[in-house]
């Protein structure tokens, strides 16, 4: 599937660098999802290029998070109140979905790491188990409890987009959280001990009442808001009829691929699946 939200430049991650960058460096400081970003003089959008975050004055927390190198530049995730407005005029703090397509891909890409290994750190500071403060692990990116050996990695939640296809048609649905008139592709959290095709079958018969037969993986997206992985399925419709829950799902309805009514933009893996979609049907039906 075209589009794969993967680096352009070279990225090579890193836990921790072999000495302190003496040059600038990416900071990528976070508070939430919300990222610092500030304004170029040609009106663009930026990460802070630095080689002190104290330069940017604002209260800080302890621990930055080495991220890696992009094209020999050192990244780092430092997490900020993002309650205080940066020193410098040309700085604001902005959500990141709003930063799509407004910063280049690769810092957009990295700001999501930084923002959900910011929260995790802030969110796991204490053993689950015995309650004794976590400390950093010396070969992953993990935090181990001193006392009893408790390890806790960064959250990852999977989730499944499961697009279903009957011929020129995709079946695409509203949840109340959404506006009407705005529709997207079935969508749902991985239990554990699930496959994700059973996972698939699982959503889609749970939300609208439908059975699916043979799918296909074609794409992920790191979704971090606050933790997912978006892991984006098509599948083929293999009988029933559509029953909304009425709870996850309000309305859902079939949708000929040229009459798709508004749906998420390209940002997020559903936009993505569904220009697939289109694109794969005016290669079989015609594009007009
Ligand atoms: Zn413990």
């Amino acid at each position: 599937m075209e589009g794969h939200y993967e680096f352009i430049g070279r990225f090579e991650p890193v836990l921790r660098f072999a000495a302190p960058p003496v040059d600038a460096a990416w900071w990528f400081i976070c508070d939430g999802a919300r990222l610092l970003v500030n304004r170029q003089p040609d009106g663009s959008l930026s990460v802070p290029l630095v080689r002190q975050p104290a330069w940017l004055g604002l209260p800080l927390d302890q621990t930055p998070h080495p991220l890696g190198y992009l094209d020999g530049v050192p990244c780092y995730g430092l997490g900020a109140d993002g309650g205080v407005s940066p020193a410098d005029p040309n700085g604001q703090w902005m959500d990141l979905r709003r930063l799509f397509d407004r910063l280049p891909a690769d810092l957009f890409l990295l700001a999501g790491r930084a923002i959900q290994i910011v929260a995790w750190d802030r969110t796991h500071r204490y053993c689950g188990h015995c309650g004794t403060a976590l400390v950093f692990a010396e070969n992953d990116r993990a935090k181990q409890c001193p006392a009893c050996s408790l390890r806790q990695f960064p959250r990852l939640a999977p989730a499944v987009m499961a697009m279903v296809v009957r011929g020129s048609e995709v079946l695409l649905a509203r949840g109340p959280e959404f506006p009407v008139g705005l529709f997207s592709i079935l969508a749902g959290f991985v239990e554990p001990g699930e496959t994700l095709e059973a996972c698939v079958r699982r959503e889609v018969y749970e939300e609208v009442g439908i059975f699916v037969g043979p799918m296909r993986y074609l794409g992920s997206q790191p979704w971090p808001f606050p933790h997912s992985l978006m892991i984006g399925f098509v599948c083929e419709y293999a009988g029933g009829d559509l029953q909304p829950d009425g709870v996850e799902i309000v309305e859902a309805d079939w949708f000929d691929y040229r009459h798709l009514p508004a749906h998420p933009s390209a940002m997020s893996l559903a936009g993505k699946l569904l220009t697939h979609f289109v694109a794969d049907c005016e290669q079989r039906f015609g594009s007009s």
